[in-house]
């Protein structure tokens, strides 16, 4: 059964890193149990003291997808200090469980159906599964909203001239957040906006305006960033080492895309 983290919910693992740590300077020693489980794991499980041998140790059949394992926002912990694995001496679960809920998690030893004390898990969806049920149905789809919230967005200060940007879109979604909600709002093509700030991360780009967040790819314009111009083209593309007609007049960019100002050429020619 699966023991690999990497396989859990981003925050469930950032968890589990400080937990480690946080038990560590109270002379709590732990190690990692089972993390992510399969349906066929979480069957066999299931029939532990049922058709076969040991006591019941869950009540979630793997196809109920009722089990926190199945939805990567579980991980168990054992004892790992030499005095046996399920030692409860010293009250080690109940003092890990303590640690584990002043760091935001659910402790399954406050369960009461079956109290299953190594259980340590995210209680945004509540302590247990109907919830994730409800909203996503399938895990597969629970899993893709992982990546969007924990997107590290990289922001920064933007401005533009008196033309302002224009949108190159029929029609563009305005949202609550870069990639977020759709607030329902509009621009369409020829509007004219403002970007306030500009969020970065990876491939993608967003415009705030004081509207809400755009696609950064439909746009078109000049846009002042750090004191200096550079000229904004539909896909995010811009002009770099060459000149460049625009609106009738000729600009001349740098390779990284600054159009070049009279201050930034010395006597000799040179572009500083
Ligand atoms: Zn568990």
């Amino acid at each position: 059964m699966g023991r690999d983290i990497t396989q859990c919910h981003p925050r469930l693992q950032e968890a589990f890193k400080q937990l480690a740590v946080k038990c560590n300077a109270q002379g709590l020693t732990i190690g990692l149990g089972e993390c992510f489980r399969t349906v066929a794991e979480q069957d066999a499980l299931y029939e532990q003291g049922r058709t076969k041998p040991g006591n019941i140790v869950t009540n979630a059949r793997g196809s109920s997808y009722s089990s926190q394992h199945q939805w990567g926002i579980a991980f168990d912990f054992y004892r790992n200090d030499g005095q046996g694995a399920y030692n409860e001496s010293g009250d080690f679960f109940r003092r890990v469980g303590q640690v584990a809920k002043s760091l935001g998690l659910g402790w399954g030893g406050d369960w009461t159906s079956i109290i299953d004390k190594p259980h340590l898990y995210l209680p945004d969806w509540g302590s247990g599964t109907n919830i994730l049920k409800q909203q996503y149905g399938t895990f597969d789809k629970f899993k893709q909203t992982w990546e969007a919230s924990h997107k590290v967005w990289s922001y920064q200060t933007i401005g533009t001239g008196a033309a302002r940007v224009e949108i190159t879109a029929s029609s563009l979604i305005i949202r609550d957040a870069p990639g977020g909600k759709d607030t329902g709002g509009r621009y369409y093509k020829g509007d004219r906006i403002a970007p306030l700030k500009k969020a970065l991360s990876g491939s993608e780009r967003w415009f705030e305006t004081d509207r809400g967040w755009i696609s950064a790819d439909y746009l078109q314009g000049w846009i002042l960033e750090d004191g200096r111009w550079w000229y904004l083209q539909p896909g995010y593309i811009y002009p770099t080492g060459r000149l460049e007609i625009i609106d009738g007049k000729c600009y001349s960019f740098d390779y990284a895309g600054w159009m070049i100002t009279g201050d930034r050429i010395q006597p000799d020619g040179e572009v500083i």
